[in-house]
């Protein structure tokens, strides 16, 4: 009876070792895999567009994947004339110029229809994504920071082609007549939705109702009609 508990002991202490062995064998996997894309984030020739490719284009794309020159600022700066939130950074004010025109008439047509959208944040520096991430990084570790901020050069705010929204309560989420009218309507002024709902697997970001995305009219109305995003529309 005795050996017969010892030998069942002995059979639940191998199946911990293994089960701890795989874990630990997982972990490692995961450090090597992050130190490599670390190794490639870092090799800018590779992963970051260069000055051949047009980074003017409304259409061009940045994600965990592709990203932009540490030089890389938009095409005329400007702040639209549109509402913000309160103490929202002077630099995130500024939008490429391309889209000041059409941002600002998404806002004040969202105005005549009712509905209040303020300007919350849109072009970020590669210096101050850069500080952004490190600070997450140092309060956070690297792990949880990668989750949930990009790294300098791999955000799209860096483009000056995106904004994201809020409204008066702060609070811009689905269900929200704000977030509900944008996610219905954006398209009609040129802007796509670019994280949309269930669509993380492909996006690598989740739901964001409030970030929209400049694409130009024609680029837009087809992501919208066919419930695409940015990079099923350019094959990516
Ligand atoms: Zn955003």
């Amino acid at each position: 009876m005795k050996s017969g508990f010892k030998k069942i002991l002995g059979v639940v202490m191998i199946i911990c070792v293994f089960w701890y062995m795989i874990d630990y064998i997982d972990v490692k996997l995961e450090g090597i895999n992050s130190k490599e894309s670390n190794v490639d984030v870092n090799d800018k020739d590779k992963l970051v567009q260069g000055k051949n490719i047009d980074v003017s284009t409304e259409l061009v794309l940045v994600n965990r994947k592709y990203g932009l020159n540490k030089d890389y600022r938009p095409e005329a700066l400007n702040i639209p004339n549109i509402p913000f939130a309160d103490g929202t950074d002077n630099e995130e004010k500024h939008v490429a110029g391309v889209i000041v025109k059409p941002l600002e008439t998404l806002v004040n047509t969202a105005k005549e229809e009712g509905i209040i959208l303020l300007g919350n944040s849109a072009y970020r520096s590669y210096k101050s994504q850069k500080n952004t991430y490190s600070n997450r990084v140092k309060s956070e570790g690297r792990e949880l920071a990668d989750a949930y901020v990009a790294k300098p050069g791999f955000s799209e705010h860096q483009t000056g082609l995106c904004m994201d929204i809020t409204n008066e309560d702060r609070y811009f989420m689905k269900g929200t007549k704000e977030a509900d009218w944008l996610g219905e309507n954006a398209y009609r002024f040129g802007f796509i939705i670019r994280y949309p709902e269930g669509k993380k697997s492909i996006t690598d970001i989740e739901y964001e109702p409030w970030h929209i995305r400049y694409v130009g009219g024609k680029a837009a109305k087809y992501i919208y009609d066919n419930g695409i995003t940015l990079e099923e529309y350019l094959g990516k």
